[in-house]
């Protein structure tokens, strides 16, 4: 690994964000676990970057992708093909979403971006809301409706975002508030917000935010800014990037957290689906997504072998009941880390739901942030054979632990204590 790293240093950007002092070289996987280019074996708890929803080296995706491979790979998005439509269908089906249409991109980004093309169309506005902390890619469209400063140049923004609170609730002026109180000061806000611009196409919203540290907000809060949302004629987009495909263990959705109201105009997908492979896309019923005036694709959005393996993933998570997995083996996880968190001063909060589980680290005995101590806790675990995520941009003293949703209770188990052991020698 060592040539590796100095190397890179010649050809890639400065600003590549990379984990770790030593950056890590994977070289195959199986299951849970990964192996570096010495030979360590790791159990991956942050699912490659939540992009390993099954499981790595899934058989039935490998075949899927092999046998693909060998027919064709991509022709043309101008064409048709048999794996996208197929997977389109599975995708409407499992929605909640009525007369749901899907279209394929290669990232979460481009979803975004289609996103947002969609809505500012339909409503003739483009004026965006978007959540403060939120993340939502790296375009510049994408950027610009990036609240996580640290992500986010936002004076670059070719719209007008306007930032809502609503989902940073261990940090900032409404951290001490109870559920209701929270939902009726956000509502409070878009609403003195909303009397002050022109009508804005839609607000943006993680259902949970992911590189904002795993933080929610208050089931329902997202029904209740619906209802100020529908007086105004606004959509509501939610970016299930990472919260999607019942990683979150009792919903499929992350907004069905939120579903007082009905689904989501627009919802959003990417990372798991393809399990490692460029999969993304947008739903939306069809009066919005039929809204463009002029005829459009994805070169790559929509390709044969990519379907091919998202449809394999997609099968394989629903007959296995994944997301009941998640739940299940999710839950024993946060109850066993909430119960190592009690004897550390330095872990302020575990919070989270099924296999997508957050850590907020603090300076012990105040509430500053400490994102030195989730560096150390990120070395120390890998050291132990462990890998997880941390938060991003304003975000960083957050860890995440996302596996894939086939977890064992015996692999949750085996990781915590891991995890118990870097934290101790972090603090
Ligand atoms: N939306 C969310 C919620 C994300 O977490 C991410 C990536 O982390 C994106 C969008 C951008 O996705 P991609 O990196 O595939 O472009």
């Amino acid at each position: 690994m060592k040539d590796l790293y100095s190397r890179h240093r010649r050809v890639l950007p400065d600003w590549l964000a990379l984990y770790y002092d030593d950056p890590l070289e994977i070289t195959h996987g199986e299951g849970r676990h990964v192996w570096d280019s010495d030979g360590n074996r790791y159990l991956d708890f942050f699912g490659g970057i939540l992009t390993t929803m099954t499981a790595h080296a899934l058989p039935e995706v490998t075949k899927a992708v092999s046998e693909q491979a060998g027919r064709i790979i991509h022709s043309s998005t101008l064409y048709l093909n048999r794996p996208m439509v197929e997977l389109a269908e599975r995708i409407a089906q499992v929605s909640g979403i009525p007369d749901a249409r899907v279209f394929f991109t290669t990232s979460g980004t481009e979803a975004n971006d289609t996103a947002l093309l969609l809505a500012t169309a339909h409503r003739r506005s483009n004026t965006i809301l978007a959540m403060r902390n939120s993340y939502h890619g790296r375009s510049f469209s994408t950027v610009g409706i990036t609240g996580n400063r640290g992500w986010s140049p936002t004076s670059l923004s070719p719209l007008q975002t306007l930032y809502v609170h609503g989902s940073v609730r261990t940090r900032g002026p409404y951290a001490e508030l109870d559920d209701q109180a929270f939902t009726d000061a956000c509502v409070a806000d878009l609403k003195d917000m909303l009397g002050h611009t022109r009508p804005p196409a839609a607000l943006i919203a993680e259902p949970i935010q992911g590189v904002g540290g795993f933080t929610s907000p208050p089931d329902g809060l997202y029904a209740a800014f619906r209802e100020v949302l529908n007086a105004h004629g606004i959509l509501w987009i939610a970016d299930e990037v990472q919260t999607g495909w019942g990683r979150t263990g009792e919903h499929f959705w992350g907004w069905q957290a939120h579903a007082r109201s009905g689904p989501p105009d627009i919802v959003t997908f990417a990372k798991g689906i393809g399990n490692g492979m460029s999969v993304g896309g947008v739903i939306a019923r069809s009066e919005i997504m039929n809204c463009l005036d002029a005829h459009s694709i994805s070169t790559f959005g929509g390709t044969q072998i990519t379907m091919a393996a998202g449809l394999a993933n997609l099968t394989y998570l629903l007959e296995h009941d994944l997301q009941g997995n998640a739940r299940r083996v999710g839950g024993l996880l946060i109850e066993r880390l909430r119960s190592v968190a009690a004897q550390l001063p330095g872990v302020r909060e575990v919070r989270g739901r099924g296999l997508m589980i957050g850590i907020e680290l603090v300076r012990p005995g105040t509430d500053e942030a400490d994102p030195q101590a989730a560096a150390a806790v990120l070395e120390a675990a890998r050291a132990g054979g462990l890998l997880i995520g941390k938060g991003g941009g304003h975000s960083t003293s957050a860890l995440r632990i996302a596996p894939p949703l086939s977890l064992t209770v015996a692999e949750a188990e085996e990781g915590a204590a891991i995890l118990e052991r870097a934290l101790r020698s972090s603090y």
